[in-house]
């Protein structure tokens, strides 16, 4: 280790179970809470970096869980970082990376929490060493999941009334086509030119129900169709983009750099969904976002329903990506009925205003940490 080198005395990680402020009903699972793993790397200087994973319906989205980040982490991870130089993060997650495959959600959350001391370290904010910011605050777009039109509308007319946001997307693909197009149709004649109104189908539909859904959502007004087939499907979302009008937005199909460029070699996509967690962390992230970059695909930043940590880090990256064009979805914490830090993120005119401070910027409450904690009992 060089003189300034700072050695790593510890990893923890700790599951947070968390309430949602009502269920959010997606094709493939409802969830009524959300697990948060937390980790907390601690250097031989006293500096401590926050990083988060999380995942979606527990193995519903994808093939990790928040179990098998946290074993994994404290039984792979960790040892490969213990006394290891904190202040390099890419040859730290070089390390990881050559003796642990996949994984990407437990990545994501070491190297923020590497980044989140660095940062501090340098009293520079985490945007900084991702080249800075080109924009101080988001564009926040809000789920309706209730799976209830009349609710549905009832709450975008809350959030416009707040002025929280005018971007809906709705979670979609567990009814019939025709009845899903209706229930889009119905909130998009209440919103009107208010509101972006968007849909998820979460690859629920084969390519079939997605040529005929494509048609009825252009007809009912809807912007964008995020993922409406398996990601596997490649040629079948180019062959989507090429007969319909209506943007398509490629999410669950990109796991990071590689799976960008296959995307983009078959223009397979109008909008990357770019997320930290799906793309194995932050680089992984700006890589894809690069890729975007150099196709002509526009760029959304999305979430994996994040608390404030995660949702921070995802922030502190997408304020400096150049081309945001469909704005993002950084609402997680806004979904959670806990808040965990001593003060709240800050959301208002329609986005997420970014702190100014070292790192992520934020303070964890540690009171609520402790009572959250899913090992507060042992
Ligand atoms: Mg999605």
């Amino acid at each position: 280790m060089t003189q300034s080198a700072i050695a790593i005395e510890q990893v923890e990680v700790i599951l947070l179970d968390v309430p949602t402020i009502r269920p959010h009903k997606l094709s493939m699972a409802t969830m009524y809470r959300q697990t948060l793993v937390l980790v907390r790397i601690t250097g031989a200087d006293g500096i401590t970096g926050l990083g988060e994973a999380t995942t979606i319906g527990g193995l519903a989205y994808g093939e990790e869980s928040p179990e098998s980040i946290k074993v994994n982490i404290d039984t792979y991870i960790t040892p490969l970082l213990k006394a290891q130089d904190a202040t390099q993060v890419a040859a730290r997650m070089q390390l990881v990376g050559r003796h642990v495959q996949g994984n990407r959600f437990a990545k994501c959350a070491i190297e923020t929490a590497l980044y989140d001391a660095q940062a501090r370290r340098l009293g520079v904010p985490l945007s900084t060493l991702f080249g800075g910011r080109v924009r101080d605050a988001l564009p926040i777009a809000w789920t309706l999941a209730s799976g209830d039109t009349a609710r549905d509308i009832e709450e975008a007319e809350k959030m416009l009334a707040q002025r929280r946001h005018d971007i809906f997307k709705l979670k979609i693909g567990s009814r019939t086509v025709r009845e899903d197009a209706a229930h889009v149709a119905a909130i998009k004649r209440a919103v009107g030119t208010r509101a972006s109104v968007r849909v998820d189908v979460n690859m629920a539909w084969s390519e079939a129900d997605a040529m005929l859904g494509m048609r009825l959502l252009e007809d009912a007004g809807c912007d964008l169709v995020e993922q409406p087939i398996a990601a596997a499907n490649i040629e079948g979302m180019a062959r989507l983009r090429s007969k319909n009008r209506v943007a398509l937005m490629a999410d669950e199909v990109l796991h990071g750099p590689g799976d960008a460029f296959r995307v983009a070699h078959h223009a397979a996509a109008d909008v990357f969904a770019v997320k930290i967690n799906q793309s194995g962390g932050l680089a992984g992230a700006q890589a894809v976002a690069a890729i975007a970059d150099a196709a002509r695909i526009d760029l959304y930043g999305g979430t994996m329903l994040e608390g404030a940590v995660g949702t921070m880090a995802s922030a502190q990256l997408f304020a400096g990506l150049p081309n945001l064009a469909w704005g993002t979805e950084l609402f997680g914490p806004l979904l959670l009925t806990e808040e965990i830090l001593t003060e709240p993120l800050r959301y208002q005119d329609f986005s997420l205003t970014l702190p100014t401070g070292p790192g992520l910027g934020i303070t964890l409450d540690e009171d609520r940490i402790n009572h959250l904690r899913r090992d507060r009992h042992r």
